[in-house]
């Protein structure tokens, strides 16, 4: 099965990140998200992050000509009619991709595959909502998109062989290397990286240490590229919160409770990065710890 064009629901740092990998790759994008303004923020957000690749010598000026060319703005989902296959990357809350799965297909033709890019959700539970269970498969791309090597591949109960093959053969056409999990909660990255990450906010909770003292004893002591509390602020707390509560659901055990300072941080919107403030505060440019 050849892809050329990709539809990507969701133009946040994961769904730009594998705009910008596909479209180096040489596959057509339509790219869509709520709002044409949300989607023209992702676009430049794309262009920005292609042109330090060109600063870097990763890539030049011409690729990056040619990828930005292939980017296309999606408002809606009609635009996704000649595409080979749809990745959702769209906030991670299970009701939210339901919707946006059970509209989707009336507006693809019947061989169009379908992917989420979820970090934790079930992909059968998501694949019963679709007209084509058996063309829907996991593809859980890692964050930064365009630097992290490795992309997990999730079969759900019905996925075909073909569908399987294909989303293998896409991500090698990436340059990335696939691992495959089983369709568990939270598959393998994060049933290992999230219950770390709630632990570390566990820790500053029960002021065991600072946000400096956690991050740095990490960073220095086990020899992690980034702190936890640095790391998830990177994903987004929102996200971080949304993977625990599928992990405490779905194992139904009291070991992957989200600490009540994480649901605190999202409920006051301190969702990391992306809002500027999270366990660091990022608005001056230097981040400062919040605790
Ligand atoms: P994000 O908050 O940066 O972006 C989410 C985007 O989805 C936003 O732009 C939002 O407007 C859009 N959106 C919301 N509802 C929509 C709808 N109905 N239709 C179209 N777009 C809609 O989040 P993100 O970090 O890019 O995460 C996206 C997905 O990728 C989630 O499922 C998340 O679990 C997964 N993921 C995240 C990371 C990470 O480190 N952040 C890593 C791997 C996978």
């Amino acid at each position: 099965m050849d892809i050329n064009k990709i539809g990507v629901i969701g133009a946040g740092q994961m769904g730009t990140g594998i705009a910008q990998v596909c479209a180096l790759a040489g596959i057509e994008v339509a790219l869509n998200d709520i709002s044409e303004e949300r989607i023209n923020a992702g676009l430049a957000a794309i262009a920005s992050n292609i042109g330090r690749q060109v600063e870097r010598q990763q890539v030049v000026p011409s690729e990056r000509d040619a990828a930005l060319g292939r980017i296309k703005a999606a408002v809606d989902f009609d635009a996704f009619a000649n595409c080979d296959l749809v990745i959702e990357a769209a906030s991670e809350n299970e009701e939210l991709k339901r919707k946006i799965f059970s509209k989707l297909c009336a507006s693809l033709k019947p061989e169009t595959m379908l992917a989420s890019n979820t970090s934790s959700i079930s992909i059968t539970r998501l694949a019963s909502v679709t007209d084509r269970p058996e063309r829907f498969i996991g593809i859980h791309f890692m964050n930064p998109v365009p630097r992290m090597q490795l992309v997990e591949v999730i079969r759900g109960i019905a996925t075909e062989n073909t569908t399987f093959e294909a989303a293998k053969a896409l991500i090698c056409r990436l340059g990335k290397t696939f691992t495959v999990s089983e369709d568990f909660p939270a598959f393998i990255v994060n049933r290992i990286l999230l219950p770390m990450i709630n632990e570390a906010i566990y820790t500053l909770y029960e002021g065991v240490g600072s946000v400096e003292a956690i991050d740095t004893a990490m960073r220095l002591g086990a020899n992690h590229p980034m702190g936890p509390l640095q790391l998830a602020d990177f994903i987004g707390l929102d996200t971080v919160l949304s993977v625990m509560q599928v992990l405490h659901e779905g194992l139904a055990d009291s070991k992957y409770r989200p600490c009540p300072l994480l649901v605190k941080y999202v409920e006051a919107g301190w969702l990391g990065r992306k809002t500027q403030r999270g366990f660091y505060d990022y608005r001056s440019g230097t981040p400062i710890p919040t605790r």
